[in-house]
């Protein structure tokens, strides 16, 4: 399923995709995920540098069923339901070499313009590393979710631990709603969540928030004081909103981290330079996520991490179109939708 210009979506019918490498793993695409990135792709044909020439086939939230394996594959075997890591380092450069194979010189991420095609098609090869098996009770919707809640876990990380203390969402997509999750497993004191969309707040609500607002209709800043006299100790700034940005280090106590994980539309993040100094705030910013997909899986296997409320909307690979219009236009309250292979 290929883009073929700005909001074109087109069937085409390509060759099945052979092995080249001794630990290439072919696999039979069950289901996909359609992720913000994706539909940045559709709608403006790009991302920053990063242009699409098309045709193009985008996608990288995916889970499938192993058909084949090179010599030297150890991890999978036919037949293995497994999670596909997206990412394609080259496990030599210095990044990799440091264990930042997310930020990999030469790295070929799926679906991603100039690195390597996305797996909106029915059959991919992925090297072995890019395979887990789906353990247990995991199902392929589990092994598609893992790629964004890698990402929520990763943040977690990142932002220097959320353990009791008050934490701020502001967007809650999907990737607002892994960062949730992630802070949820690690015993965060309480969630404040921002979102525009009703229905948005309403799944933030079921997942435990502890306070919501919608800054359309309320001064979401001024609102916040009542319920944290103090401010926030970490907030997470889900939605590449400059508004949101901005609202972050207004609410964020002395001290506190500003975790950036949204993609912005624009060029620039401005930063007001009197209130972040004086906080003195800390900015991490978030590239994806490395290393956490197991992490992901082992949260969703044990049971202690439900992530049923996520997907909201399912389609069949041949109505792949719809759903991207669907998701682009934030229809009908939609969080996550799922392609069906
Ligand atoms: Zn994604
Ligand atoms: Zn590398």
């Amino acid at each position: 399923m290929m883009l073929t210009g700005i909001r074109q979506l087109e069937m085409k019918e390509i060759p099945e995709p052979v092995l080249t490498k001794p630990n290439d793993v072919k696999i039979r695409m069950s289901v996909l995920g359609i992720c913000g990135s994706d539909i940045h792709y559709y709608t403006r044909g790009q991302i920053g540098s990063q242009v699409v020439e098309y045709p193009f086939t985008v996608g990288h939230e995916g889970a499938g069923v192993v058909v084949e394996t090179g010599p030297a594959v150890k991890r999978v075997k036919p037949g293995d339901a497994i999670a596909i890591e997206p990412a394609m380092p080259c496990w030599e450069c210095d990044q990799c070499l440091a264990g930042r194979h997310h930020t990999c010189r030469k790295l070929k991420f799926l679906g991603c313009p100039g690195q390597a095609e996305g797996c909106l098609m029915e059959y991919i090869v992925m090297p072995e590393e890019s395979c887990f098996p789906l353990k247990g009770a995991l199902t392929p919707d589990h092994g598609s979710i893992s790629e964004p809640l890698a990402i929520g876990v990763y943040a977690v990380k990142k932002s220097g631990g959320v353990k009791g203390l008050d934490v701020g969402i502001l967007g809650f997509g999907p990737i607002g709603m892994s960062v949730m999750l992630a802070a949820g497993a690690e015993k965060a004191g309480s969630f404040t969540v921002t979102d525009k969309i009703q229905a948005r707040l309403a799944i933030a609500l079921t997942e435990g928030a502890t306070s919501l607002f919608n800054p359309l209709e309320e001064d979401f800043t001024s609102m916040l004081k009542q319920h944290h006299p103090f401010g926030l100790d970490v907030v997470f700034e889900c939605c590449g909103q400059q508004e949101a940005f901005d609202q972050a280090v207004e609410v964020l106590k002395p001290g506190g981290r500003l975790v950036v994980v949204g993609i912005p539309e624009f060029d620039q993040w401005s930063i007001n330079v009197e209130l972040t100094r004086r906080k003195e705030i800390s900015i991490q910013f978030i590239r994806r996520q490395v290393d956490c997909v197991e992490a992901a899986l082992e949260m969703m296997e044990n049971g202690k991490t439900d992530v049923s409320n996520m997907v909201t909307h399912r389609f069949p690979f041949a109505d792949t179109k719809e759903a991207f219009d669907l998701v682009a236009a934030y229809g009908d309250g939609v969080m996550k939708a799922m392609i069906d292979f």
